[in-house]
């Protein structure tokens, strides 16, 4: 069994690590939010002060952060991971930085000794919590099967792209397509409404339809019509607007790299950011629905 340090305890983080408990190993959290520690501690995560109590004597480090500047302080900052674990120690980052911050960072933890895998996830918070994330791996070839035994009890389907920033590349692309399938989900249910469709039962044909796609079934807009579904509590996030739309200016940024104007992305991306403005960016992004239907009426 190992010893394990988990670093960002929010609705990924937190039942990504209740799962290496159950595995048997020792975990060691740190988050910066008082709160996601004592909603661990229930797990039996121990929770920590600081990077370096967590990394202490770790074998292995996971991280679950929001973004890529967020990773690229906790792991390159003095006092991050980088500068707390054992030389040689694999370190394992599963949020959703963008390619450059990948790249960035692989370089980082060479000069420093130690081993950067990227290995971003999708799957959603019922995808955490039910350990069927499919991982992107992105990291030295030498290192793949190594993460890939840390990664299976999170999983249920681990990919190995190829060298760094890979595994980010094809968590990008994914998330342009499910975050503007998000979009236009909203988009036709503020349609739908307006149109007086009864959405359960527009729910059904769609469903058996051409419309058919992951994010309606999973994450449908309309409240009660999938009762597991953010939008049937409250738009309580799930996948909350903000972060849709940092993974959207990810694949813009990825885009403008390669000289690619996304337009739908663009679209996309500046409904997101007028929503989290408009007070939503805490909400889970279905909630968009309630700034399209609310622009609709004006
Ligand atoms: P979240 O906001 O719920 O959790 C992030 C946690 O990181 C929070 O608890 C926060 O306090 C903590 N944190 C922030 N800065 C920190 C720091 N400097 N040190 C320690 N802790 C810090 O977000 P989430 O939904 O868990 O998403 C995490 C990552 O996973 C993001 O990159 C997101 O894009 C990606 N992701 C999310 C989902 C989803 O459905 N929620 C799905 C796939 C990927």
């Amino acid at each position: 069994m190992a010893n394990v340090a988990w670093i960002g305890l929010g609705l990924m983080g937190n039942p990504m690590s209740k799962h290496l408990v159950n595995e048997g190993h020792t975990v060691k959290g740190f988050d910066i939010a008082p709160q996601a520690l004592q909603t661990v501690a229930a797990n039996g995560v121990t929770p920590t002060n600081s990077i370096a109590e967590a990394c202490k004597d770790a074998d292995v480090v996971y991280s679950m952060l929001p973004s890529g500047s967020d990773v690229y302080e906790v792991m390159a900052s003095p006092g991050g991971v980088f500068s707390s674990v054992r030389p040689n120690t694999i370190i394992i980052d599963c949020s959703t930085t963008g390619i450059n911050y990948a790249k960035r960072l692989h370089e980082e933890a060479k000069k420093a000794g130690v081993v950067f895998v990227e290995a971003p996830v999708s799957g959603g918070t019922e995808g955490a919590r039910d350990a069927t994330l499919t991982f992107m791996i992105g990291c030295d070839k030498q290192y793949a099967d190594r993460a890939t035994e840390l990664l299976r009890p999170l999983g249920d389907y681990i990919a190995y792209v190829g060298g760094a920033g890979t595994g980010q590349a094809a968590k990008v692309v994914n998330n342009l397509i499910m975050a503007v399938s998000v979009t236009v989900n909203c988009e036709a249910t503020a349609l739908g409404e307006m149109l007086g469709l009864d959405m359960k039962a527009f729910f059904e044909i769609a469903t058996r339809s051409s419309a058919d796609n992951w994010s309606f079934r999973l994450w449908n807009p309309a409240p009660g019509v999938v009762p597991t579904s953010p939008a049937s509590r409250g738009y309580k996030p799930g996948f909350k607007t903000w972060l849709l739309a940092k993974d959207l200016s990810l694949a813009l940024e990825a885009g403008k790299d390669v000289g690619f104007k996304l337009e739908t992305a663009e679209t996309a991306y500046s409904l997101m950011t007028e929503h989290a403005k408009d007070g939503g960016a805490d909400l889970d992004a279905t909630s968009l629905v309630l700034h399209l239907a609310k622009k609709l009426k004006q």
